[in-house]
């Protein structure tokens, strides 16, 4: 399911004294199957940009295609339900929503309302006990005896248990170790791979958006500022400093190795082990040609 934003502006408290500009003139395209990250600083729109791709918001200005549906500030709210079935949302600190007294039925719940069969519900949160990683034991605890993380996996299978094609994740590991941090993104990339689901990470982290995205969206005072593959933006690095933003380590680390050897590498290294294999390359090279 393709998603696009054209023009699109929002007003928090819109027609009040505290109407408050929080979206202006933003662009962007998010083809089905693609792995987006939206990146900027704190109060530049992300979240509110968020909530128009799946029509929690509606947007002020401009329009929002969301596979065939249009939705713009005169839409109604009720033809949206169905939307927000196919895009799931995982908020920051999703397992501050538990709230059942076991595991499964925290994941059969949402399903369930939706008039899914107790019986289909279950056995798909079975399914995403295991995909998710859980010990199957965890099903019937209550999810409040759980880790940190495998709370966490709950909260994001009771996502998933609406069978979403498309899947944002606000700051997913916020809170969590490096070790948490890292499983948790891996798993988002396996499930973006194996279910061929459209995922779009809101995140702070370039080295996230490096490794995982194939295609970034840079949000500065409510607007989309740069968009493309990390290739193109990355290769950008004044004007993204314009906009307080740095590039991801492996691309830093690039650009130093490259003022000291005096030349330019070919392509940008989007992760560690890129970067490792092209400097052996590089210095491969060098070893060839002083022969
Ligand atoms: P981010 O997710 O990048 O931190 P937000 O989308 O939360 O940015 O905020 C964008 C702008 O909208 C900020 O100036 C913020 O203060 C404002 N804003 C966010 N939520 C509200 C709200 N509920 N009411 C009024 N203004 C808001």
């Amino acid at each position: 399911m393709d998603i696009s934003l054209q023009n699109v502006g929002y007003f928090y408290s819109k027609d009040t004294p505290f109407e408050k500009r929080a979206l202006q003139g933003v662009d962007a395209t998010i083809h089905s199957g693609s792995y987006t990250a939206i990146i900027g600083h704190t109060g530049s729109g992300k979240s509110t940009l968020l909530m128009h791709l799946n029509g929690l918001l509606k947007p002020s200005e401009g329009v929002v295609r969301i596979g065939d549906t249009t939705i713009s500030a005169g839409t109604k709210t009720k033809g949206l339900k169905d939307v927000r079935r196919h895009v799931g949302i995982v908020f920051q600190f999703p397992e501050h929503q538990l709230f059942e007294e076991t595991v499964v039925k925290d994941i059969m719940f949402g399903p369930m309302n939706f008039g899914v069969s107790e019986e289909e519900a279950k056995r798909r949160a079975y399914e995403l006990i295991t995909l998710l990683g859980l010990p199957e034991d965890v099903a019937e605890k209550s999810p409040f005896d759980l880790s940190g993380g495998q709370m966490r996996r709950v909260a994001i299978a009771g996502v998933l248990a609406f069978k979403p094609s498309v899947l944002i994740l606000d700051e997913p590991t916020a809170g969590l170790d490096p070790r948490g941090r890292k499983e948790i993104m891996e798993l988002f990339n396996h499930l973006h791979k194996k279910e061929d689901l459209t995922t779009i990470l809101v995140t702070h982290s370039m080295e996230d958006a490096a490794r995982y995205a194939d295609n970034l969206i840079i949000m500065s005072n409510g607007t989309s500022v740069m968009t493309g593959t990390p290739e193109e933006v990355f290769a950008d690095e004044e004007k993204l400093a314009s906009y307080r933003l740095g590039l991801p380590r492996s691309v830093q680390f690039q650009r130093d190795f490259e003022k000291k050897i005096g030349r330019k590498l070919s392509d940008i290294a989007l992760t560690e082990e890129q970067l490792a294999e092209f400097i052996a390359k590089a210095a491969l090279e060098e070893g060839a040609d002083s022969c």
